[in-house]
């Protein structure tokens, strides 16, 4: 009897973080697999950011959102979007209450690290032709060597002629790859520094070895390389400095496990928070606030650019709602973003049993238990960090308890070991309430990235809640 009390109170006063799956009814695992299935879709189509705002676009229009220059004006239950250079996209679902009592907003990032082509990436040595590039994001360099990579990306002619290239997807079709030493002959590589294992300039791809004969001149390798681009795209060598080409992984999102529990693939950060974010507003309808899903770019290189959180892109589509709702007065756009509300959908990352010694169990994200909150970030002294008031962080533990959505709460790392900034400062600095919200990652930034098929369910509930409540 005393033992069965002391579990009570246990269980009453307690934090028990429980895992995910348990206690779960067979159609509620159904919908979790299925979700995860139709992300694993939406993965595999859009492995930039580019294809994921295409991607996105494309799911908002088959839902009835429209383009917002199509309206005049805009009542409450209307569905909008906002592209702004194929690179950010703004989706609103019109409220019934004043703008001015806030917005709620869910913001995701579409960019994931990857491997870019310098300006004059073409080049022969030794019989092969290869790339050079420079890598955007922080990757760790020796985990993208050795394995297919794929091109993706944009050609411009300077008569404004644009070539979309797409490369190494297809089944049968050629991929690339960076070389690598072999063991027998690494003996002084071994001894760099893990970081330094690869360094940037080692990061050269490999495009062919069949030279063009008919010629006398010099690097008939590359020669025969520009040949075959310019037969398949009618581009010349300098066509390369007015180009966004990018390779990332060509292998397949996928599940993972014997019991499927997880999904790995390439570009999760911040991609699933994208389509959890992007899927919970598809259901909104009548909303009382008006709520906003963003997909933003350059997270990866520092919010920064026409197309990064920072720009004004976001004033613009807000002070275009105020307009076409007749809302808009002077300083009205301030006081809104005082009112709003936003959670800074992006990954954080998971604890890893492998590599204990990084994290500080108690508060480190777990994979399989649920959305992750995260009160602040920044690095050593929570320095530069953007951080939610008890307060906002209340109120949104009350939407997700009220929505049932399983959460947790953790920083990134131990204390001065690490940590991580997120775009929540951004929004924070224009005078919203903020909070990172997330999904856990396991090998963040690597190729081959793991989240749970439970988190991103659970993520699609929470977003959706917010967005309502
Ligand atoms: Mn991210
Ligand atoms: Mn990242």
């Amino acid at each position: 009897m005393e033992e069965l009390e002391r579990e009570d109170l246990k269980e009453r006063l307690f934090l028990n973080k429980k895992n995910g799956w348990l206690e779960r009814t067979d159609e509620e695992k159904n919908d979790i697999f299925k979700f995860a299935d139709e992300y694993i879709y939406y993965l595999n189509k859009g492995k930039t950011e580019k294809e994921i705002i295409e991607e996105s676009k494309d799911i908002l229009q088959k839902n009835g959102f429209r383009d917002i220059s199509d309206f005049t004006e805009l009542h409450a239950g209307d569905r909008v979007y906002y592209e702004n250079r194929e690179r950010n996209l703004f989706a609103a679902v019109i409220g019934e209450a004043p703008m001015e009592d806030g917005l709620k907003l869910v913001a995701a990032h579409a960019d994931s690290p990857r491997i870019d082509l310098k300006q004059n990436p073409i080049y022969e040595a030794s019989g092969f032709s290869l790339f050079k590039t420079h890598y955007y994001g922080g990757i760790r360099k020796y985990q993208w060597v050795t394995i297919p990579l794929s091109m993706h990306g944009l050609i411009v002619k300077s008569n404004g002629e644009k070539i979309k290239v797409i490369w190494g997807e297809e089944e049968g079709e050629s991929v690339f790859t960076i070389s690598d030493l072999p063991p027998h002959l690494s003996q002084i590589q071994n001894e760099r520094k893990l970081k330094d294992g690869i360094s940037g300039e080692e990061l050269n791809i490999l495009l062919g070895t069949i030279p063009y004969e008919k010629t006398k001149a010099f690097e008939k390798i590359k020669l025969n390389i520009l040949k075959l681009l310019n037969e398949k795209y009618g581009i010349t060598e300098i066509d390369f400095t007015s180009s966004e080409i990018e390779f990332v992984p060509a292998f397949k999102a996928r599940s993972l496990g014997f019991d499927s529990s997880m999904v790995a693939g390439y570009g999760q950060d911040d991609k699933v928070c994208c389509y959890t974010a992007l899927r919970g507003i598809l259901n909104i309808t009548n909303p009382r606030k008006t709520a906003i899903c963003i997909l933003t770019d350059r997270e990866e290189v520092g919010f920064i650019g026409n197309t990064g959180m920072e720009t004004k892109i976001l004033e613009k589509f807000i002070a275009e709602i105020l307009d076409k709702t007749n809302q808009n007065r002077p300083n009205m756009l301030e006081r809104v973003f005082s009112n709003s509300e936003v959670l800074s959908a992006d990954v954080t990352a998971s604890y890893d049993p492998t590599f204990p010694d990084v994290f500080e169990k108690k508060n480190s994200a777990e994979l399989g238990k649920g959305i992750c909150l995260s009160k602040y970030g920044g690095v050593a002294g929570k320095s530069r960090g953007s951080e939610a008031s008890a307060e906002f962080v209340a109120k949104v533990r009350n939407i997700f308890e009220m929505a049932n959505v399983k959460y947790q709460s953790a920083e990134l790392g131990k204390v001065d070991k690490g940590g991580g900034g997120t775009i929540a400062y951004t929004l924070a600095n224009r005078g919203m309430d903020v909070i990172d919200c997330g999904l856990p990652l396991m090998s963040m930034h690597s190729p081959f990235e793991i989240t749970s098929k439970v988190d991103i369910y659970e993520a699609y509930k929470a977003y959706e809640a917010f967005y309502k409540n």
